[in-house]
């Protein structure tokens, strides 16, 4: 048994690939020590694993309610600045469990500057896209400027952060972009070859194993029986930027009068009463079990997130991607180019749609719907044949094992 300590984010998108990989894990015999915020610690104890919460920082719970700006280079100047708040705590914790090695989330920059300076082999959990050089797609100049420009402003104080870290603790800084991007000696990618931007010119310390999906422990009572109609269309912006009531009530007026069954998940932070008359063919929720609304889904509306566009194209149900951010517009981006949907207000400023843009996209959408449900099961395949979590596991135990 080899005993290994995953960092991650207090995200869902983040959490939800990792607890089926901690789960194989720790049936496959590892001591997984999990670290995250305090209202994590069930979620890892019930996937098996030692819970350990990060010291208490404002900013590291604020994270979700923080990154709904949707300013990257605003978050990856707040993951840098609370690295430095926990880094004592990081070491200390390293120090003492003394782990065979670590796994982190690529937007833990502080377990990659820690295992790096004490000598740990690491490896990386990316939920997102890789971002290598080679690795990208040609991005909008539109995108890339706005990206840049916002950069810009914020490396000063970013300087001051590595420089402290440096002379403070002896890290290595990780770059402001870099923040958010952290990669280790391997790195399990929850995506397939096939959806990466040049997945093909990737090195092999890149395991990308496809979407990590297990039975999640039911998270949310759902009215099945109340779908009473043909075909379904599933609207979500995911867990972060979803406090978006003018988007939902653009939907009712796109689709008030559309012959189908609306299921909208709204976000937990959205009051549905302040939503105003909801149309008689949508069910609206504040979370709902995606994965098993998705298994009845004819269309997906989505904003994007790696995670639901992964979990629609695995069930082949194609997609109208409304990215909120930057990084969200690269994979609408990759919907497209495979032909499994369509995108829309996919250029800063991200997600300004109307009514009518968005009867339109799904109109184009299940008129050639079989064309587009092709294409979505092509790429599913290729995301249901990767491998899953349980190569993720045994990829990170062979790891774990130095080979
Ligand atoms: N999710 C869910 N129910 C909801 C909304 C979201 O289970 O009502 C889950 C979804 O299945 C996905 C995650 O939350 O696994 C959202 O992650 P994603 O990367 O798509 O978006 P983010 O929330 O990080 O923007």
């Amino acid at each position: 048994m080899a005993k290994t300590i995953f960092f991650n984010i207090p995200a869902q998108g983040h959490i939800n690939p990792a607890l089926p990989v901690i789960r194989e894990l720790v049936q496959r015999g590892e001591h997984v020590i999990c670290v995250n915020t305090e209202e994590t610690r069930l979620a890892h104890e019930a996937a098996g694993a030692q819970f350990e919460a990060y010291p208490f920082i404002p900013t590291m719970d604020g994270l979700i309610n923080n990154a709904s700006g949707g300013n990257l280079a605003d978050n990856a100047l707040s993951l840098v600045k609370i690295a430095e708040q926990i880094m004592p705590w990081v070491l200390g914790l390293l120090e003492r469990e003394k782990p065979d090695y670590v796994i982190f989330d690529s937007l833990c920059s502080w377990a990659k500057q820690a295992t790096e300076k004490l000598g740990i082999r690491a490896a990386g959990s990316i939920s997102t896209f890789v971002i290598a050089p080679g690795a990208m797609p040609p991005v909008p100049i539109s995108s890339l400027l706005s990206m840049v420009g916002s950069l810009i402003p914020r490396m000063p104080a970013y300087w001051q952060v590595a420089t402290r870290m440096r002379q403070k603790f002896g890290v290595k800084g990780v770059g402001l972009a870099g923040a958010l991007s952290n990669s280790g000696m391997i790195n399990i990618v929850y995506t397939s070859a096939l959806f990466q931007p040049g997945g093909d010119k990737l090195g092999s310390q890149f395991k990308f194993v496809g979407p990590s999906l297990a039975e999640r422990p039911s998270s949310a009572d759902f009215p099945f029986e109340a779908i009473t109609r043909k075909p379904v269309i599933y609207i979500s912006l995911g867990t972060i930027n979803n406090d978006n009531l003018d988007f939902y009530r653009q939907c009712f007026e796109a689709f008030g009068s559309y012959d189908a069954q609306f299921i909208l998940s709204a976000g937990k932070r959205t009051d549905i009463k302040a939503l105003g008359n909801i149309p008689a063919n949508f069910i609206v929720k504040n979370f709902v079990p995606q994965l098993e609304v998705l298994q009845r889904s004819d269309l997906f509306i989505t904003h994007g997130g790696m995670n639901s566009v992964h979990e629609g194209l695995y069930y082949n149900v194609p997609l109208v991607v409304i990215p909120q951010q930057f990084e969200q517009s690269i994979v609408a981006q990759q919907v497209v180019k495979h032909g499994a949907g369509v995108a829309l207000a996919d250029k800063p400023p991200f997600g300004q749609v109307t009514a009518t843009d968005l009867r339109a996209a799904v109109e184009q959408v299940m008129k050639a719907r079989t064309q587009y449900q092709e294409a979505a099961i092509h790429l599913g395949e290729s995301l249901r044949t990767a491998g899953g979590y349980q190569r993720a596991a045994k990829e990170l135990i062979a790891f774990g094992r130095g080979k």
